[in-house]
Formats: structure tokens, C-alpha cells, sequence
């Protein structure tokens, strides 16, 4: 099997960064208590937990008991959208939904759910741009509107969404806002006061920290019924032993993000701008999808128009480039990416486009390989499919 030498797939995963791992291993270890116990190593493995609650609280400009540890973004986002829904059903009245088309599967699949419970859900179109405009989501608000979920940084093409004026006219009208910032996190400001948001999922995989530990930002006083029961953990919130390791993992990898933020973005943006530069300048009949710059500074998605997508990302595996053809989860299935769908492009185009995102280690060296090689697949590519369409 050939090597990936060249990772430009930094949306669907990053490696652990080594200061997090050196962070977690000890409590893997020698400080493996779990945190619910009362002897001393549980009572050690609970400061950890508590430490990187108020380290992460800090960060988020919230309290630390308005964080809620979860397995990952995918649990973040079922319980913003199923917790709240449930609160209305149990004690409300409201049974409608806004969210947008374009939203991870982990939201869209959620609110397509709570339909068979009687739920109505909207779903904004973004612009062709890629980006939800507040008027959009104003003119689907309902009397009977209970939450709003819109993402933060859309996962495929990466286009960055307006969700502080999103969030302030729904609470304007005390209409509680989820946002997902699984990509946002680590590249934008997620201060949430700031924000304005109720509810705010992030994922630690998606910045240098380890997979399955995630967590929700959940507003005092929001409305909203716990999903996981069993033992009292999370203020009897989330039920299950905590992920220590994980936990302790997430807080580094975020510090060290906000810590690094600048130089993190202006070195992965400037690697962004030349590869769409010269995707655009040297591969006739390319487009870039997305708002060119109101995105994050590490996401490339391209329509390469005539080429099959998954194709192109076949050979590119074989030069050692791993990129991708959308969103992680939907690799390998035949539909169409639904974000670019909700843009306006034909399934056709949908399914020639490819997705390049860059992390913090790769290199100017490594973005001339790629473009080498895309230059020359896509050409060859082209020949074979008008060589047999003759
Ligand atoms: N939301 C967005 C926008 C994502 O990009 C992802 C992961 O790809 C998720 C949610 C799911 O996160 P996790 O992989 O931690 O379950």
C-alpha cells in the first residue's frame, strides 16, 4: 500500500498534536482513576477534569458548569437539537425548526427525526456563495419557532456564517440558537458572549486534540432535556465515565490553538491562496466553490468540470496526496454532496469537485507537488473520459 505523504484532509481529521498527547498519557497511566471515585487517585483524576473545564470555560468566555463533556461533535449537535426539542415537547407548545441545508449530517439527520414527533423543520438555503444570510433565517422564524441550529463554518466548503446577527435576532424574539463550530474551533473566535449563541458544539479531532471527545456549550437557563442517562456524571447532564484522557487532551489542543491562532492562520491561509490561485491560473475549466474570501483560511473546494471526483481522489492517493470529496462520513456513497447541492451546482458538478483542506504543518513545498499533479491528473483524466465518450 502507498503512503499519504501529503495530508490536505485536515476538515475530516488532524494528528495529536505531541504536547497533547504528552498531556494525556499520564492518565492513561499512573493517574487512571476515574473521577467519580473518593479515594485519592479518583479525587486526582477529578481535578484534571475540573482543571480543564475551567481552562476550556476560560476560552469560551463562559462558566465552567455551562460545559458539558461529549464523545464528539456528532453527540454535541444530537443533543442541542434533540435535547431542546424534547424540553419543548415535554413543556412548550413550539414545534418548529429552523436550520439551514447545507448543516452536517449530525444536525440534518437530528431534525429530520423530531419530524416523526411531530416537529416542523425549515431548511434555509444558503446563498450561492455559500453563506446564510440573517434575512433568510428572519423570514423562516414562526411564532411557534423553538430553536434555530446553524453552523459556524460549513465543513465542506468551508464559508464562515454570519452567527452573531443570527443569534441576536433570535434571541430578540427569545428563540434559543445552537451553532456547530466542529471546524470553527481552533481557527475562529468562539467567545460565546460575543457570539451570542445558546448552544455551541466542538469537537477536539478537528484541532490537534484526540477523536471521540467533544463537548456542548449549554447557556444557563436553556431549555433543554438531558438524552444520556445512568450515573451522575456532568451534573447529572451526560451520563457515563469521563473521558479523562480525552478531556485533558481537548483542553491542550484548544490553549495551544488560541495560543497559536495567528501564526496557525496566516501560514495555512497564504498555503490556501496559492493553491487556489494556481488551480484557478494553470486547470482550465476549474471553480472554486464558496465565497473566495469569507472562509476559513485552510479550506480549498474545487469543481474540476468534466473529471469524476472520486477518481481524481484515487489518483491523488496514489501520488501520496489524501484529500477529499465532501464530508468524511459520505465518502464512498454515491449521492452527491448535499452542501454543494445547496449552493446551486448540478450533481454533476457536485460530484466532480474535490476538497483540499491544509493544517498547520504542511508546507509551500508540498502545495507546488499538489498543484503539479492536479495540473497533469486532471488532464489525463479528461482525455480518458473524451476518448471514450468518442
Ligand atoms: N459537525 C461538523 C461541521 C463536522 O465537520 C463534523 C465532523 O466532520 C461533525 C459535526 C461531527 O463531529 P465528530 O466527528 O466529532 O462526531
Amino acid at each position: 500500500m502507498n503512503r499519504t505523504e501529503i495530508y490536505l484532509d485536515h476538515a475530516a481529521t488532524t494528528p495529536v498534536d505531541p504536547r497533547v498527547l504528552e498531556a494525556m498519557l499520564p492518565f492513561f497511566t499512573e493517574r487512571f482513576g476515574n473521577p467519580s471515585s473518593i479515594y485519592a487517585a479518583g479525587r486526582e483524576a477529578r481535578a484534571a477534569l475540573d482543571q480543564a473545564r475551567a481552562r476550556i470555560a476560560r476560552l469560551l468566555n463562559c462558566q465552567a458548569r455551562e460545559i458539558v463533556f461529549t464523545s464528539g461533535g456528532t453527540e454535541s449537535d444530537n443533543l442541542a437539537v434533540k435535547g431542546v426539542a424534547f424540553w419543548h415537547l415535554v413543556n412548550g407548545r413550539g414545534r418548529h425548526i429552523v436550520t439551514t441545508a447545507f448543516e452536517h449530517h449530525a444536525v440534518l439527520h437530528s431534525a429530520e427525526y423530531l419530524e416523526r414527533f411531530g416537529f416542523h423543520v425549515t431548511d434555509v438555503a444558503p446563498d450561492a456563495d455559500g453563506i446564510v444570510q440573517p434575512e433568510a433565517i428572519e423570514a423562516a422564524l414562526r411564532p411557534d419557532t423553538i430553536l434555530v441550529s446553524v453552523m459556524y463554518a460549513n465543513n465542506e466548503i468551508g464559508t464562515i456564517q454570519p452567527i452573531r446577527e443570527i443569534a441576536h435576532l433570535c434571541r430578540e424574539r427569545g428563540i434559543t440558537v445552537h451553532t456547530d463550530a466542529v471546524q470553527a474551533a481552533g481557527t475562529l473566535p468562539l467567545d460565546v458572549e460575543e457570539l451570542g449563541v445558546d448552544l455551541l458544539s466542538i469537537s477536539a479531532h478537528k484541532f490537534y486534540g484526540p477523536k471521540g471527545v467533544g463537548l456542548l456549550y449549554v447557556r444557563s437557563g436553556t431549555p433543554i432535556l438531558w438524552q444520556q442517562h445512568g450515573g451522575a456524571q456532568e451534573s447529572n447532564r451526560r451520563a457515563g465515565t469521563e473521558n479523562v484522557p480525552g478531556i485533558v487532551g481537548m483542553a491542550r489542543a484548544l490553549e495551544l490553538a488560541y495560543e497559536e491562532l495567528d501564526e496557525r492562520n496566516a501560514h495555512v491561509q497564504a498555503l490556501r491562496d496559492r493553491l487556489i490561485d494556481g488551480i484557478l491560473q494553470r486547470i482550465p475549466d476549474s471553480r472554486l466553490n464558496g465565497h473566495r474570501h469569507q472562509r476559513l483560511p485552510n479550506n480549498v473546494n474545487v469543481t474540476f468540470a468534466g473529471v469524476d471526483g472520486e477518481t481524481l481522489l484515487l489518483n491523488l492517493d496514489l501520488h501520496g496526496i489524501a484529500a477529499s470529496s465532501g464530508s468524511a462520513c459520505t465518502t464512498g456513497s454515491t449521492e452527491p454532496s448535499h452542501v454543494l447541492l445547496a449552493i446551486g451546482a448540478t450533481p454533476e458538478q457536485a460530484r466532480s469537485s474535490v476538497r483540499l483542506t491544509l493544517g498547520k504543518d504542511n508546507t509551500a513545498r508540498e502545495i507546488e507537488r499538489t498543484l503539479d499533479v492536479l495540473e497533469e491528473t486532471v488532464a489525463r483524466l479528461r482525455k480518458l473520459a473524451g476518448a471514450r465518450s468518442r
